[in-house]
This record gives structure tokens, C-alpha cells and sequence, in this order.
């Protein structure tokens, strides 16, 4: 593989940031350092000043889900086309459920076969959708072979109750795995959604009205509960999105807990009155959990702050608002959730919490790379060390550009950011070496993208 010598960059890590030239060889970070000097035959590229930083990672996508008969427009072409625009070199991708009753690998395989067009590096994480204890054979053997997490929902059909969650996180702590859950309660969330869906399937706002804060907070304290007594097994909140759950989280990180949370840009910068305005247009923003009130953003940012919040992933699924708008036909409850944003998460992030709210770019570098690489076993990547794998992102903080769908590489019909204006855009991508962005241009290729073997979840978190 061609040699690049990366020259004038502020190059950013979680640890800091610094003037440094860089160079790439053989898809691995070969130099870096004041001054380096060209091998022949390298290309050079003078980033003048801009970000270096390594390539992102998006810890939560469904790049390519079906749910019932609703398909997400992207799948894992499109999809991973858009993640690298979006300055991402690494995505681990969450399965949708298989049939009842299926062994754990069943999606895992699944998946791995229709990834192998992607055109940039995937892990995928399990999924329990029931517990028994015949699974826990099955468990040692896939974390060996680099499913070092899997997912639990604490609500839809394919929910774990507290008996198999207790079982499932100690046995997948036991094989070296991290579980990842979706926090609501179901009682309460079902119980709520029957009574709305009675009486007032038509009103979006009805969507938020199902999904209160309690659900989450009682389900984060609940998971953290069970996760204590199945012996400290380690524990990740996905896509956590209010005040009264990052209370739980804190409590539970206080008394030395592991346990860990990731939010998403739109829990970070769209509230709940979306719902209140055309019902159409209200379906866009449909996705569970469902966006909340300006204090639990307030409380959020906080949180990534002050460290209680550890990583920021997207939950992309992108449902086509023309999808949404027909499976709903009127009610709310029938409209599939989820909403696209593999290619703004950076964007959205530096400008609203480098820029506005102070959050220091090493910060930014740990949310979107570093902790996301390190929590999920990503080995060489998320970092720019010699010997690391040469995943390098050129972001230019100055860029400014409005959101448009139309502009966006998404292959889905809107975008919930819509005309937001972002300063701070990705500029240049290499993936192991290898430029895969260059500016407005895609110059990787399908089926470039290699499955990662997760390494086992560490201690050492
Ligand atoms: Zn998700």
C-alpha cells in the first residue's frame, strides 16, 4: 500500500493535541513527528493547519435493519459510504432480532454476509432476544471470535425480563464480554402506549407521552441493580437521553460501578416539541427513546462534561420519512422508529460542544474515537500511536456548511438537522492507509471495509 506523509497537522488525541507530521505505511501509522521528511514515492498531503485526529467510531448504527416490513433505505453500501463522509472509519452495527428462538450467531452470520460490501471497517454486537441457559455454551466462543458485545432491550417483544438479564450479563461477563442495553420499562411504556393508542393514536405528541423519563430511569437503576449482583458484571447504557436516567447512571458510577453510557447528537440538540407541530412532520423526529424536554439536554451536556457520560454514537436507522409517513397511516404507535445521522454526529458535536459549550477537543476526540475503540475491544484503533492501524481523519474546524439531506450522502429522504448551520466538518478520510475521502469525493471502494475482531472486553476499563 502506497505511503502518505501527513505534514502541518494539530494533530488531537484523547490526550491532548500538538503540531506533528505524520506518516501512514504498509495501512499502519509509521511516524510521527516534528518535521518527518518523505519517503520516495509517498504522497504527500499538506494539511495546513487543519485537525488530525483518528478516524471515528460509531459505536450504535443500523446501517441495514428490517423491522416487520419496513426496511431502513441505507443498507451497509450506502450506509458506510456516508459514515466515512461523516469522518468515520469504524462502525459497530447492531443486529435487528431473528426468528424466535434462534442461537445467538444466527443475525451474526447473517450479518456478516451481507456487510461484505462495505466500504469501511464493521464489528457487529450480539443480541439476546431471550435467555436460556443452553445460550451460555454459545457465549466463549463467539467473544473468541471478536462478538465481545451484545445487546439486551428491556422492552419490545424481544425483551430480557430481570431473571434472564441477571443471567445473561453474568454469563457474558464471564466469557469476557460487555452488555449494552436499551433502557425503558416495559410495563410502563406498554401499559401507556395501550392507553394513548386508544385515545389519541393521531397526536405525534403521544409518542413522548408513552416513553416517560421514569421508564428510563427505572430501567438504568434496575439493569445497574442486576448487574451488581450477577458479580459486577460490566454494563452499557445505549442512546441514554434524560435528566432522571444520567441520575441513576452518576449514583451507580459514585459507588464504583462499572458501567458506562453513550448519548446521541439528538438527544443533544432537538427537543420534545417537535411532537407538537404537523403530524407528518412530526413522524420525522418518531424514535424510542423519543427526544425530550430542554432540561434533559442541559443535563446531558453536562453530563458528557464532567465525564459521566462516556461516549457518543448516532443509533442511525433511516426509515425514509416516505416510509414513516405510510406505515403510520394517522397513528403515531404504527410509524417505524428511528432516525438517520451517520454522517452528522461530528459536525453536530464539535459545533454545539467544542464551540458553543466549551468542550475541549481531546474531549471530543475520546467521545467520538478513543472511548467508543477502547470500551468495545477495537485493538489499533482510535488513537494515533506508531504500530496503530492508519485510520486518519483531517477535520477542518473552520468549514462551514448547512445541513441539507439533499446534500448528504445518506440514501434517505430527510434529515432531522435540516438547515442546521455547522462549523467543523471532516475533510479527508484514510482507512488503514488508504484515502477512502477525499473533500466532496468518495475514493474507497466497496467491500474494502474488514469485519473486526473485537478483543474481549478489559479490565482495565
Ligand atoms: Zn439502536
Amino acid at each position: 500500500m502506497a505511503e502518505v506523509l501527513i505534514k502541518n497537522g494539530i494533530l488531537v488525541t484523547a490526550e491532548g493535541e500538538r503540531p506533528a507530521d505524520i506518516q501512514l505505511s504498509g495501512g499502519l501509522i509509521s511516524a510521527i513527528g516534528p518535521d518527518l521528511s518523505p519517503p520516495a514515492g509517498a504522497e504527500l498531503l499538506d494539511a495546513g493547519g487543519l485537525l488530525v485526529m483518528p478516524g471515528a467510531v460509531d459505536a450504535h448504527t443500523h446501517l441495514d435493519l428490517s423491522v416487520g416490513p419496513a426496511h431502513v433505505s441505507d443498507g451497509w453500501l450506502a450506509g458506510a459510504v456516508a459514515a466515512a463522509f461523516g469522518g468515520n472509519t469504524s462502525v459497530i452495527e447492531h443486529p435487528g432480532f431473528g426468528p424466535e428462538g434462534c442461537p445467538l450467531d444466527y443475525q451474526l452470520r447473517q450479518y456478516r454476509a451481507q456487510a461484505g460490501e462495505a466500504a469501511i471497517d464493521y464489528g457487529l454486537h450480539g443480541v439476546f432476544q431471550y435467555w436460556d441457559p443452553r445460550l451460555q455454551a454459545e457465549l466463549a466462543p463467539l467473544v473468541a471470535a471478536g462478538y465481545s458485545s451484545f445487546k439486551a432491550y428491556l422492552t419490545y417483544d424481544g425483551r430480557l425480563n430481570d431473571e434472564g438479564l441477571l443471567a445473561a450479563l453474568k454469563a457474558l461477563g464471564a466469557a469476557g464480554g460487555l452488555m449494552t442495553v436499551h433502557a425503558e420499562n416495559h410495563a410502563i411504556v406498554s401499559h401507556l402506549a395501550a392507553e394513548l393508542g386508544l385515545s389519541a393514536p393521531g397526536r405525534a405528541s403521544s409518542h413522548p407521552g408513552s416513553r416517560p423519563d421514569y421508564a428510563e430511569a427505572l430501567a438504568i437503576e434496575s439493569a445497574v441493580a442486576l448487574a451488581r449482583a450477577a458479580g459486577d458484571a460490566p454494563l452499557y447504557i445505549v442512546h441514554l437521553s434524560t435528566a432522571a436516567g444520567l441520575e441513576k447512571l452518576r449514583a451507580a458510577r459514585r459507588a464504583g460501578q462499572r458501567v458506562w453510557a453513550e448519548t446521541c447528537p439528538q438527544y443533544l440538540l432537538l427537543t420534545d416539541d417537535l411532537y407538537r407541530g404537523d403530524f407528518e412532520e412530526a413522524l420525522k423526529y418518531v424514535m424510542a427513546p423519543p427526544l425530550r424536554r430542554p432540561e434533559d439536554v442541559e443535563a446531558l451536556w453536562e453530563g458528557l462534561l464532567d465525564g459521566s457520560i462516556s461516549t457518543v454514537a448516532t443509533d442511525h436507522c433511516s426509515f425514509s420519512w416516505r416510509e414513516k409517513k405510510e406505515r403510520a397511516g394517522g397513528n403515531v404507535f404504527r410509524c417505524p422508529g428511528g432516525i438517520p445521522g451517520v454522517e452528522t454526529r461530528l459536525p453536530l458535536l464539535y459545533s454545539e460542544g467544542v464551540l458553543r459549550r466549551g468542550m475541549s477537543r481531546s474531549r471530543f476526540v475520546e467521545l467520538v474515537s478513543s472511548a467508543p475503540a477502547r470500551l468495545f475491544g477495537l485493538k489499533n484503533k482510535g488513537d494515533l500511536k506508531v504500530g496503530h492501524e492508519a485510520d486518519i481523519l483531517v477535520f477542518d474546524p473552520n468549514m462551514k456548511k448547512r445541513v441539507r439531506a439533499a446534500g448528504l450522502h445518506q440514501a434517505v429522504d430527510y434529515t432531522p438537522f435540516e438547515n442546521f448551520e455547522l462549523r467543523g466538518w471532516p475533510k479527508t478520510v484514510f482507512l488503514r492507509g488508504r484515502k477512502i475521502v477525499d473533500g466532496e469525493r468518495f475514493t474507497g471502494e466497496p467491500g474494502f471495509g474488514r469485519f473486526i475482531a473485537r478483543q474481549p472486553f478489559s479490565r482495565q476499563n
